[in-house]
């Protein structure tokens, strides 16, 4: 049987561009390197008309900074590891038009997509946070309408976007204690999956779960729906320290393999 995941690909690490990440680009290349990485895709975080403080991405002015860097590390380190400068475009579905501008101007190698903002009441409620001062608001919403208005805008985003990799699934509200996919959601996700089966997106294994949760992104079953698709899977550490590139990508053939459909 051929191999699930290539585990000598790490397609979502930051750097300290995006001002939650530690570590400068070329510091995440050498850990890289150490790790036998045989390729590591770069992929910073690219918002568009998102209203939230502090900011958590970088602006054009960093993005030409990161790719200029990131050009010199490709020919600096060629004969080493294979390196590609790509975006995690955060899908604002008010901001379609303007993000796809944004996109034209640089020499992206790959798009992961991903959204990791819910608009409430004229500014923007992070998703993915630990902070209180988004979960509170999420949490008195509702996390079972969050999280499906969630899967319809990644759906919605799937279908939108010309992207190469669908990120953090079902990373929505992780830091909530207790939230549960509901049978509805189970059927948007059914939806989202034959929509990237579609479009020829790959879904990432985000290996960040395993210290978040103890398993990776997204949750088993939804990998083995994503297999039974025909859905390429792309492991991802989203490292925001240089040592955590790669990050437990020795355990994922065996985490994966009891994943394969009958
Ligand atoms: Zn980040
Ligand atoms: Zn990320």
């Amino acid at each position: 049987m051929s191999p699930l995941i290539d585990t000598q690909f790490d397609g979502h690490v930051h750097t300290r561009l995006c001002n939650h990440a530690e570590g400068e680009m070329e510091d995440y290349v050498r850990a890289a390197i150490e790790r036998g990485l045989r390729t590591m895709c770069f992929l910073e975080h690219l918002e568009t008309e998102i209203n939230y403080q502090p900011s958590c991405w970088l602006e054009d002015e960093t993005f030409v900074e990161y790719f200029a860097e990131g050009a010199r590390l490709k020919e600096h380190y060629q004969d080493q590891i294979e390196i590609r400068l790509g975006v995690e475009m955060g899908f604002n579905p008010l901001a379609v038009e303007a993000t796809q501008a944004r996109l034209q101007h640089f020499p992206i190698e790959r798009i992961g997509l991903s959204c990791h903002f819910h608009l409430y009441e004229g500014r923007h409620l992070n998703l993915l946070s630990r902070r209180r001062q988004s979960l509170d608001i999420l949490a008195e919403l509702g996390p079972d309408q969050v999280l499906s208005t969630y899967l319809d805008t990644l759906t919605v985003a799937v279908a939108t976007v010309n992207c190469d990799v669908l990120c953090h699934l079902d990373a929505a509200l992780r830091h909530l204690p207790g939230i549960s996919f509901n049978a509805e959601h189970k059927i948007q996700i059914g939806h989202l999956l034959d929509t990237v089966k579609t479009q020829e997106t790959a879904l990432e294994i985000n290996t960040s779960g395993f210290d978040y949760r103890g398993s990776a992104f997204p949750a088993p079953w939804i990998i083995t729906e994503a297999l039974k698709r025909d859905i390429p899977l792309q492991a991802g550490s989203d490292a925001h320290r240089p040592q955590d590139v790669g990050r437990y990508f020795q355990d994922l053939p065996d985490y994966l393999e009891p994943l394969r459909p009958a």
